[in-house]
C-alpha cells in the first residue's frame, strides 16, 4: 500500500523584475495514514505555497502530488481538508452555519448537516453555541469552529497552516492536546505547518525541516518522545524533547535574537 499523500519533486517559482525566483525546489516527502507530519522552517521558506500546491489551489511548475495512489496534481482532492492560517469564519453566519458550510456545498440535507454539527459541537465541548456569531466567540473557540468545519466533511488528510499561531500558550496547549486526541481516534493523517520548533516536536511523528531561498527540505527527523499521551505538557516534559529541539534548532541555524 502506498502513502496517504506523496509529493514528488515539487518545484515552484515566481517571475520577478530580476528574473524568476525559485520559491520551492524539488520537495519530496510523504505522509502515512494515521501519521502526524510537520514542516518547520523560517517565514518565507514556502510552507504556505506548498500547501496551496497540495490542495490544488496552485499548480507546481514541476512535480506531482499523489493522494492515496492517485495523482491529483493541480486538482482539489475531496480526501484533503484545509484549515487555513487565519480562522476565516463568515461573520454573518452563526456557528452552526459556519460548521456546516462544507456539507452544504456537498449537497447534504440541512437536517442531516445540523445533526452532524450538533455532534461536532459536542465533541469540541461547544454545546449551546450553535446560534452564536463568530464575533461573540473567543479566539480559541473561533479556531475550534474552523477545525470543526474541516472535520465535519471527514477528510482523510488534514492540512493545518500555523493554525494555533495567534493563541495564548495555555489555550494553544489545550487545543493541541485535543487535536492529537481526536486525530488519533479518527485515524487521520495530519500535515502541519509551523515555524515553532517546540510545537513541531511535541505534536509530530515526523518532522521535515526546511530552509528558505529556495525552500528546500534539509532534514527529516523521526520523533519518538516515548509516551503515548496526547497531553502536550506530558509530551513536552519527555526527557528526549531537548535532543530533538536542539537537532532542529541547529538545522535551521537561527542566531539568537539580541534584544
Ligand atoms: P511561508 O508560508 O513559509 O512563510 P510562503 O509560501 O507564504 O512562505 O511564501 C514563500 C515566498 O514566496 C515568499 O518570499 C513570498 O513573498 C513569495 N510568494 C508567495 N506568493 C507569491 C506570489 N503570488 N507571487 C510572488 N511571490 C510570492
Ligand atoms: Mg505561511
Amino acid at each position: 500500500m502506498g502513502h496517504a499523500l506523496e509529493a514528488i519533486d515539487i518545484s515552484k517559482s515566481y517571475a520577478s523584475s530580476g528574473g524568476d525566483v525559485t520559491i520551492i525546489k524539488k520537495l519530496r516527502f510523504h505522509a502515512d495514514r494515521n501519521e502526524f507530519v510537520s514542516f518547520v522552517g523560517p517565514s518565507g521558506c514556502g510552507k504556505s505555497t506548498l500547501f496551496n500546491i497540495i490542495t490544488g489551489l496552485l499548480a507546481p511548475d514541476e512535480g506531482s502530488i499523489i493522494v492515496e495512489n492517485q495523482e491529483t496534481t493541480g486538482q482539489t482532492s475531496s480526501k484533503i481538508g484545509y484549515v487555513l492560517q487565519k480562522d476565516l469564519l463568515f461573520p454573518w453566519r452563526t456557528v452552526r452555519d459556519n460548521v456546516i458550510l462544507g456539507l452544504e456545498i456537498r449537497g447534504v440535507s440541512k437536517r442531516d448537516a445540523r445533526e452532524r454539527a450538533k455532534a461536532m459541537l459536542h465533541i469540541y465541548r461547544m454545546d449551546g453555541y450553535e446560534d452564536k456569531f463568530p464575533s461573540q466567540l473567543s479566539g480559541g473557540m473561533r479556531q475550534r469552529v474552523a477545525l470543526m468545519r474541516t472535520m465535519i466533511t471527514d477528510p482523510q488528510i488534514i492540512l493545518m497552516d500555523e493554525s494555533y499561531k495567534a493563541l495564548d500558550y495555555p489555550l494553544k496547549i489545550a487545543l493541541e492536546s485535543e487535536l492529537l486526541d481526536v486525530v488519533r481516534k479518527e485515524k487521520k493523517t495530519v500535515i502541519f505547518i509551523t515555524h515553532d520548533i517546540e510545537e513541531a516536536v511535541t505534536l509530530s511523528d515526523r518532522v521535515y525541516v526546511m530552509k528558505a531561498r529556495p525552500g528546500e527540505i534539509i532534514n527529516e527527523i523521526k520523533i519518538d518522545l516515548e509516551t503515548d499521551s496526547p497531553f502536550i505538557p506530558e509530551r513536552r516534559m519527555s526527557p528526549r524533547f531537548n535532543d530533538y529541539y536542539e537537532m532542529i534548532w541547529r538545522n535551521i541555524g537561527i542566531s539568537p535574537v539580541l534584544v
